[in-house]
This record gives C-alpha cells, structure tokens and sequence, in this order.
C-alpha cells in the first residue's frame, strides 16, 4: 500500500501555486501532532499490506525539524509494516537543505528527494517568487548526492515568459551535468486563486503563450530523450528507471490513504478529500473525526479517471480493465472515436494497451475527455 502525508506550510508563497498550504506556523506541531493522530485513527482504511511507499508533500515538508520527522516515521512503523525495500520520498525547497538537514533526512530513513528547484535562473526564480536563490539549487543537490541521497528528483517549470528558449536550455544543461535521476517538468498554468491569477484578471499579466508552452515542451522531450531520460509519464523523465513508485501507483489506479489536512485517498470504489484549513482539521483530529469528505466513484467516474491518469502514462491504458470498469461499454461506445485518433496519429494500439503517440502527448487531456464515458445508473 502507498501512503502520503500533507505538510501544509510553506515560508513563502509562490505566485504561481493554489495548493493548500499555509505561511503561518504557530500551529505547526499541533498540525503534525494532529497527522499522527490521523495515521493512527485511519490505520484500517486499508487491506493489511506492507507499505511500499511513503510519500511526505505540500506544502514544504522540509520545514519538517527532526523531532516532526521522526514522530511521523515512528508512528508510522508502529501502526504499519513498512516494506525494508519502501521508497520514502520527501518534497524539499533548496532553501531548507543545509548539509546538517540532508544528513538528518536520510539517517531518518528518506531515501528519495524531490527538490523544488524550478529553475537555475534567477530572474525566473524571482518572477515565480521562490524563496531560495539559483545558487542554493545547485548546492542543496551536491550536498544531497555527497551525503548518499542519490535517488534525486528535480521539478522544472516551463513556459515561464521569456524572449527565447535559452534559459530553458540552460536549465536542462545544469540538471543533465549533475547527473539528476529524476526530473518533473510541469508547464507554468496561471490558476485564479493564485497571485498571478488576480494579475491576469487586472492584466498586469499576459496568459501564457499556447504556442510557446508547446514548443518549450517539445524541446524538453527532445532534449531529455537525447540526454538519456526516458518520459514515462507526460511531465515526468527518469534516468536507468529511476521511476517514482509513489505517483506511478496514482496512475496505475493503486490504492492509497492520504493524511493531513487537503490530502485525498482512495480506496478502489471511493476518493476521500480532508478539509483545507489547519485549525479546523487539528480541531477534529483531536475529537478523533476525520475532517473527510467521501465520494463514491461510479463505473464512469473510474474509467474516467483511468482514462486522465494512464494515458499520460507509458504503459497507457489496458483494454481489458477498460471494459471491466465501464461495464462492457467502453469499446463499443468509442469505436469511432478510437479509429478517428488512430488516423490522426494521436494514439496507437497493441494487442493489450492503447498508448498515445509523441504527437497525442500534446492533447492528453483533450483525448482522454474525448473518450469519457457518462454514467446513467
Ligand atoms: S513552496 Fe511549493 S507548495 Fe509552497 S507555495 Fe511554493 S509551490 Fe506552493
């Protein structure tokens, strides 16, 4: 079984991130007080298995200090049996991983780190408002691999405005000479929640360019796959198989129980969704509710949602599971549909899968809604 934990703070709020997080931490310790809890009240939500994966996001886990980590870890071991061979991954910002931490880090047992760097530019950095400098992007991940963090993962964002593609390159170059193991390279999306979406409501900013955020990711495709980086997923690269097992169990559909407040699970028939907001979940962790809201998956929803996640996927999606989870309809509802994007060389079959092709990865979301089924039961 797979399990995540939502650190919700953060020092800083980045201009472009509507995740649930929040900069003031009087109420830290009470909050990973309260997730401990929540591990201990929910430690039945699953079938009896080792834990395969731990995944700590956020918000900043990083600003975790040790003592937090290891309640965490602890409490952890003492309700589960975490498999000796777990990837335990935690999200990191450049700015919190002095060498005294990253030492700490991996003798609390993380042997997986995704670092927030973004970009090695920093007039970029600063655009995105990142708290950390490009220089502490390129320490923190020396020091991590000197230490014996190997398995490293690096998020880039691309389609930040900028008069060419020249920083981009530069940013690959930088990751590629460090030898980084993993990267996620996710395209700059302008919510409304955000500070850049009141922005472009009051046009103080323009949308991102369509044509220039494709081209970027072209470019990066391109520039990965000569460098050695196999895209298994969209927006995610990895080098001599250096796969995250943690999200690749999100796109294979694996079930997993989220903690901590805004984290989500799901359990093969449902999706449960924490509430958002600090002091409310501390507040019903410590009467012992769990702060949740449950939604039972239809047949539609969970082809649908299969369809969304393993597309974007190498292993794209099985035929066989397709029919299983839509009732037998799905085939004969898209038959059509499936030999139009055939011809349009956007996917592509074997006896088992439906894949996308190089050019469908452009239009993953549109394809997978083109192919959604509704459900009436
Ligand atoms: S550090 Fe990460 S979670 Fe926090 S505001 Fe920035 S992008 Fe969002």
């Amino acid at each position: 079984m797979h399990l995540y934990l939502h650190i919700p703070f953060c020092r800083q709020a980045c201009h472009y991130c509507d995740f649930h997080f929040s900069t003031n931490t009087a109420n830290k310790r009470a909050v990973v007080e309260a997730i401990a809890n929540e591990i201990i009240l929910r430690k039945d939500y699953l079938p009896k298995a080792d834990i395969e994966t731990i995944y700590f996001g956020g918000g900043t886990p990083s600003m975790l200090d040790e003592a937090e980590l290891h309640l965490l870890l602890n409490t952890i071991n003492q309700h589960f049996t975490v498999s000796p061979r777990a990837e335990i991954t935690l999200e990191a910002n450049p700015d919190d991983l002095q060498r005294e931490k990253l030492q700490q880090f991996y003798n609390a047992g993380i042997n997986r780190l995704s670092i927030g760097i973004q970009s090695f530019h920093e007039p970029h950095l600063q655009f995105l408002n990142r708290i950390h400098s490009a220089n502490e992007g390129e320490i923190c991940v020396r020091t991590a691999q000197e230490i014996g963090i190997t398995n490293i993962s690096i998020d880039l964002i691309y389609a930040i405005p900028s008069p060419d593609h020249s920083i981009l390159m530069q940013d690959m170059q930088k990751a590629f000479a460090m030898d980084i193991a993993h990267i996620s390279a996710y395209c700059l999306t302008i919510e409304p929640q955000t500070a850049f979406g009141s922005w472009l409501k009051k046009k103080k900013i323009k949308p991102i360019d369509e044509e220039y955020a494709a081209q970027q990711f072209e470019l990066l495709v391109k520039n990965l796959a000569e460098n050695r980086y196999e895209q298994y997923e969209i927006s995610n690269f990895a080098r001599n198989g250096h796969y995250s097992m943690h999200n690749s169990s999100y796109w294979k559909q694996r079930p997993y129980l989220g903690v901590g407040p805004s984290a989500h699970s799901y359990n093969g028939a449902s999706r449960e969704y924490n509430v958002s907001n600090n002091a409310r979940y501390v507040e019903a962790i410590q009467k012992q509710i769990i702060p949740t809201t449950v939604e039972t998956l239809s047949p539609a929803d969970q082809t649908n949602e299969y369809l969304l996640t393993g597309l974007r996927t190498k292993w794209g999606v099985n035929k066989e599971k397709l029919e299983l989870l839509s009732g037998s309809t799905f085939a004969s509802i898209h038959s059509a549909d499936l030999q139009q994007m055939t011809k349009k060389n956007w996917i592509r079959e074997d006896a088992d899968n439906w894949y996308l092709t190089d050019s469908g990865k452009l239009f993953a979301d549109r394809i997978a809604s083109d192919l959604f089924i509704e459900w009436n039961g």
